[in-house]
């Protein structure tokens, strides 16, 4: 009898196991590689994620700041933009393949959703068993928050489900950077891998919230590129 558990259990580790795996394969693949998308827009592809870069007249603006330093560093040479021309980074949230390459922007003001900061003091687990790490230096923002710089007007939304402080970024009511909160299926956006979303019921309506601003002429996501269409779609 407890050998059969212990079978049962293996086979239940092994199904979790592959589906993960296959999961994580679709989100290493699917981001898309370093590349200028427009005159301000540029992609970065650091493993399997990317961030984005965002020249503004008076400001060099990263949405996330990456993974892995060395990859960072070989591929942000690919579009001509040093880490030190960085100015500030908006964290759409904590989780290490979003803050990882921080410490390389070292002249840049960092910024993060309020509801986010539990998730670095320790105060939230991001799973059973880890927490996320903390970052030096920060300044809050606060849903429908604007930092302007110059020209450029970037405003926080909230976007929670992915981890509770999630945020979305709009640059000038037209470009959204949604980090995980978002995934591009058929083109369409809809929620991200329910494996590693701290509450997908909770994002559905944040995607729903999104999907409401009419202004918006594309959406750029940290695992599966970017799309101008708008639409949402359950389906994950
Ligand atoms: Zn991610």
């Amino acid at each position: 009898m407890e050998l059969l558990l212990a079978i049962c259990i293996w086979i239940v580790v092994i199904i979790i196991s592959l589906w993960l795996a296959k999961e994580l394969f679709i989100a290493t693949f699917s981001c898309i590689k370093t590349e200028k998308i427009n005159e301000r827009l540029f992609a970065v592809k650091t493993n399997f994620m990317n961030f984005y870069i965002y020249k503004a007249e008076e400001a060099t603006i990263c949405f996330d700041a990456g993974y892995r330093e060395k990859a960072i560093i070989k591929e942000m040479e690919k579009i001509s933009i040093k880490p030190e021309e960085v100015t500030h980074v908006f964290l759409t949230h904590s989780d290490i393949d979003h803050v990882g390459g921080l410490n390389l922007f070292k002249n840049a003001l960092i910024f993060l959703s309020v509801d986010e900061e539990q998730m670095i003091t320790g105060k939230t687990r991001r799973f059973p068993f880890t927490k996320n790490k903390p970052i030096k230096e920060y300044q809050l923002l606060k849903d429908g928050e604007e930092v302007k710089l110059g020209e450029t007007v970037v405003k926080g939304i909230a976007t929670p489900g992915h981890t509770p402080g999630s945020m979305s970024y709009l640059v000038n009511e037209e470009i959204l950077f949604t980090g995980d909160t978002v995934s591009i299926k058929g083109g369409k956006i809809g929620p991200f891998y329910r494996m590693i979303n701290m509450d997908t019921k909770m994002q559905k309506e944040s995607i729903k919230k999104i999907a409401e601003i009419k202004t918006i002429k594309m959406v750029c996501t940290a695992h599966s590129g970017i799309t101008e269409e708008i639409c949402y779609s359950e389906k994950k």
